[in-house]
């Protein structure tokens, strides 16, 4: 017999790269942000990668197994100060959550619906999904 009761983490997180600083804060803030806004989500598989690769703060994207739609991948800037770093964690979430709840959809030919509209052509200031992520970094940083 299956006990739900006992079972609190129902999400798994993997935290890759940076240093052992970053990746411990990294996990307790994500921690926090899967218990308190995506308590009614299961399965779900975030991967986070710290590194400098990149030149952007940090980004979500969806990995589209083809089976289940449950995994992601979010990928920080390890070479900003931590508050920032936490900051864009929670922005990433907020991505993750808008894929998780089918808000946002990307398809394979480029174009971009959110909720059932299609956006492919909104500008980055005007993205529906980036104005909610704006809106909800800083409370969720600092849940
Ligand atoms: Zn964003």
């Amino acid at each position: 017999m299956k006990c739900e009761n006992g079972v609190k983490m129902k999400n798994f997180l993997e935290i890759s790269g940076g240093r052992k600083n970053q990746r411990e804060a990294v996990e307790k803030k994500a921690v926090a942000i899967l218990e308190k806004h995506f308590s009614r989500f299961r399965n779900l598989q975030i991967n986070i990668e710290l590194t400098n690769e990149h030149h952007e703060w940090g980004f979500c994207s969806w990995v589209n197994t083809g089976i289940k739609d449950r995994e992601f991948e979010i990928t920080l800037n390890k070479d900003v100060e931590l508050v920032d770093l936490l900051e864009t964690l929670a922005h990433e979430m907020v991505h993750v959550r808008q894929f998780a709840r089918g808000e946002t959809k990307h398809y394979v030919d480029g174009r971009i619906i959110w909720k059932g509209e299609d956006h492919t052509n909104t500008s980055y200031k005007k993205q529906p999904w980036e104005i909610e992520a704006h809106e909800l970094e800083k409370e969720w940083a600092s849940a």
